[in-house]
């Protein structure tokens, strides 16, 4: 991976550059966080001519290791108006990394919004016209891409919310068998999407030539112990199983678990939507559903799954804790079937299910719809996607619709829904939320995975714990690897120098590459400083100070000063 690739969004104009031996070392989230901070002038509108979209693989992109199809989007949030880096998987990131491209950077706004197409291949990246899509739902566009242009090529998309701008919305990719819709989701990078009029980004990368690595036998070799080690975890069983909806029960019983709009820490229809229950319902089922599914070539953890409706027909493609938390228990719906159907419209619309999911929850609380109204909350996503004038409401997510409905119980950090971790109940997710410059992030640094270690109800080690899961998550986006291969790493973080040893022939001890990750760290810190959404500026809300959170009755009371020792905290060089 070797050029750069910029298309003036106004012009047409395209541009292949080679890369610098600087920028050969950036992949990923680091190229996302350098590029901006070089080239984007921090408080721009993200709307606006001077944002850019930049689609990154990660370093690992181009090999075969487990989950390296993983691929980062990146721009100037509207949501959070701060640096933004989403990651999914899919077929697209590979192929894209298989053409030799570093970054495919989006740059300028039309003068006139079209509904256009970027079509990349190993002869040419052009534009081209295609009002036919306009509009058009996520699987409807994939599927008209899909009989274009055939088989093989990886699809990006948007659905409504992307082209009408709105704030929550996500950037859609999908499997090699076009049975999941998976999404960019976080931080509406969809809106920045449909900013420069791009409807569809089409990677052909049938006549590519990528470059070979530095030593093939090492990286297979590397990747091979990798696999295996991923697949003696314990947990791998479970994952494959019951997706990442493995851990419900778990965080239901540490009162965590997002219910009726941040008022509650545990749900009591909780069994009927747990990991378990979704794979008994996938069993009986049969049909179309299925679970421990790859939502991107090569993984050997397979998290995702295609859940069945009760005639065994898809419906939705893949179920995830995240998205069952925010549209199931914060709704006060307790029916798989039901969050199944608002999920799949959430993917259709092209919003983010997290985002929308809180809004949805803070409109209950202003009566909008009452809490547990399934049906209407199929509405107001439909509405979102016809862009209403409370459907454009919505789609902006949760801060704005919360200041329109004069609700005061805003459940986000720098304008971002908080995911599924209530941070009074699990308060290092509360540091990672305050200090990352994602904001509300789950990917950003989730203290979940350390709460057996660090009391999730005290202060103690939060900040340390929180550092490092922050650099872990930066380095792993870094590569371009799905968070749930970190396993491995605790054991033997020298798996990362193997494997850039084999791409690249880099020499890199384990502390270098966590060097890489704090880069990233300081790096977007710098970008949001800049921009004026530094943390000391957007802290927990205020009501999660303030009212305890059933049943652990625990308010959220890690100082911000506290929060602030992040930036001095040493790491041992350890994963
Ligand atoms: S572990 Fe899950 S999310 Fe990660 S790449 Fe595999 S299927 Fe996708």
């Amino acid at each position: 991976m070797n050029s750069i690739i910029r298309v003036n969004t106004r012009s047409g104009k395209v541009e292949k550059s080679q890369v610098s031996a600087e920028e050969m070392r950036w992949g990923g989230r680091l190229l996302i966080s350098k590029f901006l901070l070089r080239e984007v002038p921090p408080t721009c509108d993200p709307l606006g001519r001077f944002n850019k979209l930049i689609i990154a693989p990660g370093l690992l992109g181009d090999t075969p290791v487990t989950t390296a199809g993983k691929f980062s989007f990146g721009g100037k949030s509207p949501l959070t108006h701060g640096v933004k880096e989403s990651d999914v998987g899919g077929e697209a990131g590979a192929k894209i990394a298989r053409l030799g491209i570093k970054a495919l950077v989006l740059e300028d706004t039309p003068e006139t919004l079209k509904t256009r197409i970027l079509m990349v291949s190993a002869k040419e990246t052009r534009l081209t016209d295609a009002p036919e899509l306009k509009h058009k739902m996520v699987s409807e566009t994939f599927q008209i891409l899909r009989e274009r242009f055939g088989p093989s090529v990886g699809i990006i998309c948007i659905g409504p919310a992307g082209e009408m701008m709105m704030a929550s919305a996500c950037i859609a990719v999908t499997d090699a068998h076009d049975a999941l819709v998976r999404a960019a989701a976080r931080g509406g990078l969809g809106a920045v999407m449909g900013s420069k009029g791009i409807k569809a980004v089409v990677i052909d990368d049938l006549e590519a030539k990528p470059s070979p690595p530095f030593d093939a036998k090492l990286l297979q070799e590397a990747n091979k112990e990798f696999a295996q080690m991923l697949l003696s975890d314990p947990k791998i069983g479970n994952r494959q199983r019951f997706g990442t909806s493995a851990i419900m029960m778990v965080a239901n019983e540490l009162g965590l678990l997002p219910t009726r709009n941040f008022s509650a820490g545990q749900f009591e229809k909780v069994e009927e939507i747990s990991g378990e229950t979704i794979a008994e319902k996938i069993d009986e089922r049969k049909g179309e559903g299925k679970y421990g599914m790859p939502c991107t070539r090569g993984c050997v953890v397979r998290c995702s799954n295609v859940f069945p409706d009760p005639s065994g027909k898809k419906a939705v493609g893949t179920l995830q804790y995240e998205n069952i938390a925010l549209l199931g228990p914060n709704c006060d719906i307790g029916s798989l079937d039901e969050i199944a159907a608002l999920n799949n419209l959430c993917n259709q619309v092209g919003v983010d299910a997290i985002e929308t999911g809180a809004t949805i929850g803070v409109a209950m609380e202003a009566k909008v719809i009452p809490f547990g109204d399934a049906e209407g909350a199929k509405d107001l996503i439909r509405q979102i996607g016809q862009g209403t004038y409370l459907g454009r409401i919505l789609g902006q997510g949760v801060v704005v619709t919360g200041k329109v409905l004069g609700i005061r119980r805003i459940p986000a950090v720098k304008g971002q829904a908080i995911p599924g971790y209530d941070p009074r109940a699990l308060k290092g997710n509360g540091v990672t939320y305050v200090t990352s410059a994602m904001g509300a992030d789950h990917t950003a640094g989730n203290a979940f995975e350390t709460a057996k270690s660090v009391n999730p109800l005290g202060i103690e080690n939060q900040v340390e714990s929180s550092k490092k899961l922050q650099v872990r998550a930066a380095i792993l986006d870094t590569m371009g690897l799905c968070l749930f291969v970190r396993t491995p790493f605790g054991s033997k973080p020298e798996l990362f120098s193997l494997f850039l040893k084999g791409r690249y022939g880099w020499d890199l001890t384990y502390a270098d590459v966590q060097k890489i990750g704090l880069d990233v760290l300081e790096t977007e810190r710098e970008f949001n400083r800049r921009a004026g959404v530094s943390e000391e500026f957007y802290g927990i809300p205020e009501f999660m100070r303030e009212e305890p959170l059933p049943p652990k009755n625990s308010v959220y009371d890690i100082p911000l000063e506290e929060m602030q020792r992040i930036w001095s905290v040493k790491l041992p060089a350890s994963w």
